[in-house]
């Protein structure tokens, strides 16, 4: 049975570059995946798509036509595209069914191979994606008919303050809360910056207690990584909505795997194949027979 892998994250988180990574790894090891490429204002795509939404919709003609600007535009070509989502999973079953058996006298290598990885990439402005109705119609069909996996990307150097820290963390935890499925958390661009210190924060409050203090005693402005300032806590309220929200996200934590990569170097991409295994058993033990419950 074939697993779909999603890609979401910030615009520039690397979700095209990763795609292109395991999609390359998937290749080398002679399982290439069906791919699926749902931005529709990607100019260039470094990778082969078996379906992509720019096939179907213009983006530009999109804009133009609708008067939208560059949101709206992605927004309308999801609508569009979701219209057609039934051909689409057609399709998608078509191609991932085991092959027939080969006929008599068929040269070894003729034989198709089952398709065991269905990835998708979704558009640079994650919002557009998470919190549309077309969103969900395409995330919600891709999971009625495989097991789905959320891969939520982060830009690890980015990440490395505590305030940018904690807000992606809240951001991919309200993303597990509205697609209602298994997912992976993957720090990547490791090649730059370790994500040890990530997997510290995430395992052990009083290390992420230790490195708002750091950032507090450095003069509270500016994080580590310049993009912006750290939470501080001296101050009454943001320490105790800090104190909570870490309350929050150590329940979040526990349902999260997490791995990090390289995707310029594709250090860490054998550790992501584990977690898609283990998340996808997940979702077939635990979330299948919650999504059937609700149809
Ligand atoms: P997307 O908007 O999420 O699809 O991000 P892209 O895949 O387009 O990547 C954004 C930028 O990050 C590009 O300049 C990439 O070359 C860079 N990038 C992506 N992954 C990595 C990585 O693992 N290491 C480094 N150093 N840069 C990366
Ligand atoms: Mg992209």
């Amino acid at each position: 049975e074939p697993v779909a892998i999603v890609c979401v994250g910030m615009a520039g988180s690397g979700k095209t570059t990763f795609m292109q990574r395991i999609n390359a790894h998937l290749h080398s090891k002679k399982e290439p995946p069906y791919v699926v490429n749902l931005d529709p204002a990607v100019r260039n795509v470094p990778f082969e798509s078996n379906i992509d939404i720019r096939d179907s919709v213009n983006y530009k003609e999109v804009m133009k036509q609708y008067n939208l600007g560059p949101n709206g535009g992605i927004l309308t070509s999801l609508n569009l595209f979701a219209t057609k989502i039934d051909q689409i999973l057609t399709l998608l079953e078509k191609r991932t069914a085991p092959p027939p058996p080969p006929e008599e006298g068929a040269p070894p290598g003729s034989v198709k191979k089952q398709i065991k990885n269905i990835i998708v990439d979704t558009p640079g402005q994650i919002e557009v994606f998470v919190w549309s109705a077309s969103g969900d119609i395409l995330l919600g069909s891709l999971a009625s008919s495989f097991p789905t996996v959320i891969a939520y990307i982060i830009d690890t150097p980015r990440s490395g303050s505590t305030s940018t820290f904690m807000s992606n963390m809240l951001y991919a935890c309200s993303i597990l809360y509205k697609t209602k499925l298994p997912m992976i958390l993957v720090f990547n661009k490791t090649d730059v910056k370790d994500a040890s210190f990530a997997k510290d924060w995430m395992t052990d409050f009083e290390a992420f207690q230790a490195a708002l203090q750091v950032e507090e005693d450095g003069g509270g402005m500016g994080g580590a990584d310049g993009t912006g300032a750290g939470f501080g806590q001296g101050s009454g309220y943001m320490g105790s909505l800090l104190h909570s929200m870490s309350l929050v996200l150590e329940e979040f934590y526990k349902h999260l795997r997490v791995v990090s990569v390289s995707s310029m170097t594709g250090d860490g991409i054998d550790d992501f194949f584990v977690a898609v295994q283990e998340k996808k058993d997940e979702f077939n033990r635990d979330y299948k027979p919650e999504l059937e419950r609700r149809r």
